[in-house]
């Protein structure tokens, strides 16, 4: 038998729900009061048709488990539930001195690291490339061993494929090209070159063999690192400052160079990537190792002083406002 709503009225319906805790209840209140079977939807479109005739009813949800709160004398009257910090209500920590996140302002850096053409990893350059396109950082930094110059090493080598000029060609050409890739996605970024302890091979082999035409051959070296609008930092002991951070190429081991210079600072060199934090009385700084672009299964990466490569890291670097980070590609 339907309800006959209009005979009943708001008033009896404010008393079910009134008396119970949850609508359901007092539907169940109603079916027993009124022997015949009260719906929750019948009874939500009954109150609903009531406060349309009585605009000043309260909604159903009013008349349902909402308790005053509770006040204490002299407490503030705030809203337990809407008030709330949940990160201190959680973890019952307070607001401390602490330096808001992100860092506003921050540019984004892309860190390259050494690739040694022409024993460079073409995966890896292809997912730098990649990442370079959908994130448009603001600078992109090569940190040097542009080049490996395999050829103009002092070393004993029993891998040379290319003469000294078609290795330095061969190099070239692939440096050009991946400078040129680079600024073709990122039209708007500043870009970057360092050098490396490689890149400083065939200068280093003149300076010891033949000092004499040292001065005639470095316009020539020098020029194998410029590149259409990409700032060079022809030496390799200078570092290249960015918003606080320092990048090299780096010489010394994982870990010494950020404690060394007391400041943020990024370096290729040890071809293994990572970042390590230091807290200092200026704060907590850091160091960037932005892994390896080489192809690590090249023979020229098995010899002598090389050996050391095991435990390379194929990847680059990241830095936003957020703060430093590697990027494994592996
Ligand atoms: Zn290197």
């Amino acid at each position: 038998m339907p309800v006959l709503w209009s005979t009943i009225g708001p008033a009896r319906v404010e008393q079910a729900l009134a008396k119970s805790r949850t609508i359901d209840d007092a539907a169940a209140l109603l079916t027993s009061e009124l022997a015949t079977r009260v719906t929750v939807n019948a009874l939500r479109k009954a109150w609903a048709a009531f406060r349309e005739k009585d605009p000043a009813l309260a909604p159903a949800g009013m008349l349902l488990g909402n308790p005053a709160p509770i006040v204490i004398a002299g407490m503030p009257q705030t809203n337990p539930v809407q008030d709330r910090n949940p990160v201190q209500d959680r973890f019952g920590y307070g607001d401390g001195p602490v330096k808001p996140l992100p860092r506003s302002g921050m540019q984004s850096v892309l860190c390259v690291p050494d690739i040694h053409f022409p024993w460079h990893s073409e995966t890896g350059l292809r997912l730098v490339l990649e990442i370079a396109e959908r994130a448009q950082p603001d600078v992109i930094v090569q940190l040097g061993d542009l080049y490996d110059l395999l050829a103009f090493s002092k070393y004993p080598r029993s891998y040379n494929h290319y003469t000294p000029k078609e290795e330095l060609e061969l190099a070239r050409r692939l440096a050009l090209d991946f400078w040129w890739q680079l600024r073709k996605r990122c039209p708007a970024a500043k870009c970057v070159q360092l050098r490396g302890n490689h890149d400083d091979r065939a200068h280093k082999r003149v300076a010891e063999v033949l000092p004499e035409i040292e001065h005639l051959v470095t316009p020539a070296i020098s020029a194998l690192f410029e590149f259409e609008g990409v700032l060079t930092v022809q030496d390799s002991r200078m570092e290249y400052e960015h918003e606080g951070v320092l990048y090299h190429h780096g010489h010394m081991s994982l870990g010494r160079h950020f404690t060394h210079n007391l400041q943020p600072t990024v370096n290729g060199h040890l071809h293994r990537g990572g970042v390590l934090f230091k807290q200092t009385h200026k704060g907590v700084i850091w160091e960037l190792n932005a892994g390896f672009l080489g192809d690590i299964s090249a023979p020229v990466f098995t010899y002598g002083a090389q050996r050391r490569l095991h435990g390379t890291t194929l990847g680059c670097g990241w830095i936003d406002s957020y703060g430093p980070r590697f990027i494994p590609f592996e």
